[in-house]
C-alpha cells in the first residue's frame, strides 16, 4: 500500500515522515528543502509505504516541485493521500486540500501543529471540519508524536476500503454551472484517461493546456468549453483563475468561521513579527546578517574551532611520530615508510584536523536555519536578487551551496523557469562551499592570524559579489523575466536539538568519509607522482618528479597571480577532485607534519600572494562531484565544461586584479 504525503511547504511533512518511518531526513524550518520524493515503510505496518513529496501550494504546476508532486499523485495513483495541514495557517493550507479532494482519491487530513494552536488558546472543531470537507480529519502534532497512531489507522482504513472524499462540490453560482457543464462534457474523455471528470473540468476552467491535449477533445468540444468559461467570466466579472481562487477561498472562509476558533493572537506569531521588525528591517537587515556571520566566523575560528583543530592536529602529529618510531624499529622499507607517514598521515591528517572547525561552523549555521532566521535572509535577498534579474527563489540553492554545491545544484529543480535554472546553476558554485574551509583556515592561520574572521567574511562576500556581477552580465544577455517568488516566513522557533544534532552528524560523517576515500586516494597518488619520474625511478628532488614536471609546466599561468611555484599549482590541480585536497597536497609537497603546515606555507607564499591564492581557490572550478551534478542537471557535458572554463577564467581575472592592484598599493 502506498500513501502519499502532500502538503504546503513547512507544514511538517518531513517531520511526520521521519516519525512514521523512523528515518532521519533533514528537517528545515525553511521552505524548499525537500526536492526529491523520499519513501519509507511505516513502522509497525508491513507493506505500507509513505512517500514524502515536495511542498506545494496548489496543483497548478508553476515549478518543478509542483510537477513532481502532481505527477506522482495523478500518474502513480497512490492508494491514499495524507494531506498534512498546518493548523496555525489553516486557511492557506486548505486551498491545496480542496484541489486534492477533487482528485477523488482516498484521503485523510492530518491537522498538524495542534500543539501550537492549543498553546495559544485556539480550538478547531475537528468533527465539524471533517463533515464539511467530507474526509476524515485527525489532529496531530508531528513534532510531539501526538495522534500519529490514529492517523495511520485512518489512512490505512480509507485506503483499503477505498473510501473516497464524500464531497466534491465546493462551488456556487455561475462557476458552479460552468464547472458542472464542463464536467458532463468531458466525462467520457476523462474516464478513458482514468482521471476524475470533475478534476479535469477544473483544470480546463484554469486553461490548463496539457490537460486539454491529454483529454483529446475535438474542436467542437473545446470551443464549447471556451464559450462556457467566457460566459462565466462575464457573469462574475472575474477572469477564470481569479474566479476559481475566489470560489475556493469563499468556501474555506465559510468552513473556518464555522469550525475554527482562532487564538487572540498567536504568541509565536506576535513574537516573530516583533523580531522581524528588526531582523528584516529595510536598511539594517543586510548589515545585521553580515554582523551575525562575522560573529559566527569569529566564534568558529577565533574562539572554539581553531583551538580544537590545533589540539587535534597536535594529536595526529603525535600519533604519526609514534607510528613512525614503531615502523623504524620494525625496519620497514624507507620508501613505504615515507608513503605512510609523509603521504597518508600528512595528507589525510591535515584534512581531518579541520573537522572541529567544520562542525562548529555548521552548528551555528544549523541553528540559524532551524530557528527560521535563514528564511528571513532568503526573503531579504529576494529583493536584491530581483534587481539583478534573478528570482528570489534562486537564493535557496545558493544558500545550500554554502554547504555543498552538489545538493545545491539539485535544488535548482525547484526553479520554475529554465532561464532562472541555468543562471542559478552557473552562479551557485561561486558560493563558497564548506570543503574550501580547510584551505581558508590554513591560509588565514598562516598569514592573517589576527584578522581571520574578517578575511573569511571578505572571501564569502567576494564570492557572492562575483556571482552578482556575473548574474548581471548573464541577465543582460539572456531573455525572459524572473518568475515571482512566494515564500512565506515561518515563525521563529527554538531550534530543536535533534534536528541540529542530526545535521552535524551528517556533516561530520560526510567530511570523515571524504577524508578517508577521495582524499586518501588523492594523497597516495600525489605521493607516487611526487616521488617517481618518467622512468619510474625514485627521485631525490621532487621538483624533477612526474608531478613536479607537470606543476612546472602549468605554473607560468599563475605567475601573474603571484603563485607561480609548482607546488601551489599542483595543489590546484588536485583540488579538482575535492577542495580539501588542496590542503592535503600542500601538506604532502611541503613535507610538513600536520600542525606545522601553516608555518611551511610561509616559504611558498607572501601574504599578498596567499590572498590571491585564496581568491583563486574561492572562484575556480567546482569539484568533480559538482561538475557531474551540473552535467546531469544541464543535460549536456558541453555545458558543464563551459561552466568549468567560465569559472576558471573568472577566477584568474579576479585573482590577477587583486594581486596586481595589491602590489601597486603595497609598492
Ligand atoms: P516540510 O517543509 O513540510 O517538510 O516541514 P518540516 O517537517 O521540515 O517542518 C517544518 C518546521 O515545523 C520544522 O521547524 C519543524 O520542527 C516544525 N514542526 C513540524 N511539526 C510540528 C508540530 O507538530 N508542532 C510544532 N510546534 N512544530 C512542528
Ligand atoms: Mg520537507
Amino acid at each position: 500500500m502506498i500513501l502519499a504525503l502532500a502538503g504546503n511547504q513547512n507544514s511538517g511533512k518531513t517531520t511526520l515522515f521521519n516519525q512514521l518511518t523512523g528515518s532521519n531526513q533533514h528537517v528545515g524550518n525553511f521552505p524548499g528543502v525537500t526536492v526529491e520524493q523520499k519513501s519509507g515503510e511505516i513502522r509497525g505496518e508491513k507493506n505500507s509505504t509513505v512517500v514524502d513529496l515536495p511542498g506545494i501550494y496548489s496543483l497548478r504546476p508553476y515549478s518543478a516541485e509542483e510537477i513532481v508532486t502532481r505527477d506522482f499523485i495523478i500518474n502513480e495513483k497512490p492508494d491514499g493521500i495524507i494531506n498534512i495541514v498546518d493548523a496555525t495557517n489553516i486557511e492557506r493550507n486548505l486551498y491545496l486540500t480542496l484541489q486534492l479532494i477533487e482528485l477523488g482519491r482516498p484521503m485523510v487530513l492530518a491537522l498538524n501543529m495542534m500543539d501550537e494552536v492549543r498553546a495559544n488558546g485556539g480550538t478547531i472543531d475537528v468533527n465539524a471540519l471533517s463533515a464539511e470537507l467530507g474526509i476524515p480529519v485527525v489532529p496531530i502534532s508531528a513534532a510531539r508524536k501526538e495522534g500519529l497512531g490514529e492517523l495511520v489507522e485512518r489512512a490505512i482504513e480509507v485506503s483499503t476500503k477505498k473510501i473516497r472524499p464524500q464531497r466534491l462540490d465546493f462551488c456556487s453560482g455561475a462557476l458552479h454551472r460552468c464547472i458542472h457543464a464542463i464536467t458532463h462534457l468531458v466525462e467520457d474523455h476523462a474516464d478513458r484517461l482514468g482521471i476524475p471528470s470533475r478534476f479535469a473540468a477544473t483544470k480546463l476552467v484554469e486553461g490548463d493546456a496539457p490537460m486539454l491535449e491529454a483529454l483529446g477533445l475535438n474542436q467542437n468540444e473545446s470551443e464549447t468549453i471556451e464559450h462556457t468559461v467566457s460566459e462565466m467570466e462575464q457573469e462574475l466579472g472575474l477572469d477564470r483563475n481569479a474566479a476559481l481562487a475566489d470560489m475556493r477561498y469563499t468556501f474555506i472562509e465559510g468552513v473556518c468561521t464555522r469550525t475554527v476558533r482562532k487564538p487572540q493572537q498567536s504568541r509565536e506569531h506576535l513574537r516573530s513579527v516583533q523580531i522581524d521588525n528588526i531582523l528584516t528591517h529595510r536598511v539594517f537587515a543586510i548589515p545585521i546578517f553580515l554582523g551575525i556571520m562575522l560573529v559566527v566566523f569569529w566564534l568558529t575560528f577565533g574562539v572554539i574551532g581553531t583551538p580544537l583543530s590545533d589540539l587535534l592536529s597536535a594529536g595526529i602529529d603525535r600519533a604519526a611520530e609514534a607510528i613512525s618510531g614503531v615502523l623504524e624499529t620494525y625496519g620497514l622499507n624507507p620508501v613505504m615508510h615515507s608513503l605512510l607517514i609523509d603521504g597518508v598521515f600528512a595528507g589525510v591528517g591535515s584534512v581531518l584536523s579541520f573537522l572541529p572547525i567544520i562542525v562548529t561552523l555548521f552548528f551555528f549555521l544549523s541553528i540559524m536555519e532551524d530557528s527560521g532566521y535563514m528564511a528571513r535572509v532568503a526573503f531579504v535577498m529576494d529583493k536584491l536578487l530581483r534587481k539583478i534579474g534573478l528570482s528570489g527563489r534562486s537564493f535557496v540553492p545558493m544558500l545550500i551551496g554554502f554547504g555543498c554545491t552538489v545538493p545545491a545544484i539539485m535544488a535548482t529543480r525547484t526553479l520554475s523557469s529554465e532561464r532562472d535554472r541555468k543562471m542559478t546553476i552557473i552562479l551557485t558554485p561561486f558560493m563558497s562551499c564548506s570543503a574550501k574551509l580547510p584551505i581558508y583556515a590554513v591560509f588565514t592561520a598562516a598569514f592573517f592570524r589576527r584578522h581571520q574572521a574578517l578575511v573569511m567574511i571578505l572571501l564569502y562576500v567576494l564570492g557572492m559579489a562575483v556571482g552578482v556581477v556575473c548574474g548581471l552580465i548573464l541577465s543582460k544577455t539572456g531573455k525572459g523575466k524572473p518568475i515571482p517568488f512566494v515564500m512565506e516566513l515561518p515563525n521563529y522557533r527554538f531550534p530543536s536539538a535533534k534536528s541540529v544534532g542530526l545535521l552535524l552528524w551528517d556533516k561530520a560523517k560526510d567530511f570523515i568519509t571524504r577524508a578517508f576515500t577521495v582524499i586518501f586516494i588523492a594523497t597516495i597518488v600525489i605521493w607516487f607522482l611526487e616521488h617517481f619520474n618518467y622512468q619510474f625511478n625514485l627521485v631525490e628532488d621532487s621538483e624533477y618528479s612526474l608531478l613536479g614536471t607537470l606543476g612546472r609546466a602549468i605554473s607560468p599561468i599563475f605567475a601573474p597571480l603571484g603563485f607561480g611555484n609548482w607546488k601551489a599549482a599542483t595543489a590546484l590541480i588536485t583540488g579538482f577532485t575535492a577542495k580539501e585536497a588542496v590542503v592535503s597536497t600542500l601538506a604532502v609537497l611541503t613535507g610538513s607534519s600536520v600542525s606545522d603546515l601553516p608555518g611551511m606555507l610561509g616559504t611558498l607564499f607572501t601574504p599578498l600572494s596567499a590572498f590571491s591564492y585564496l581568491v583563486f581557490t574561492l572562484l575556480y572550478t567546482p569539484c568533480v562531484a559538482a561538475i557531474a551534478a551540473i552535467k546531469r542537471e544541464m543535460g549536456s557535458a558541453l555545458a558543464a565544461a563551459g561552466v568549468v572554463l567560465f569559472q576558471c577564467g573568472i577566477a584568474w581575472v579576479v585573482a590577477l586584479l587583486f594581486y596586481q592592484v595589491g602590489r601597486m598599493i603595497l609598492g
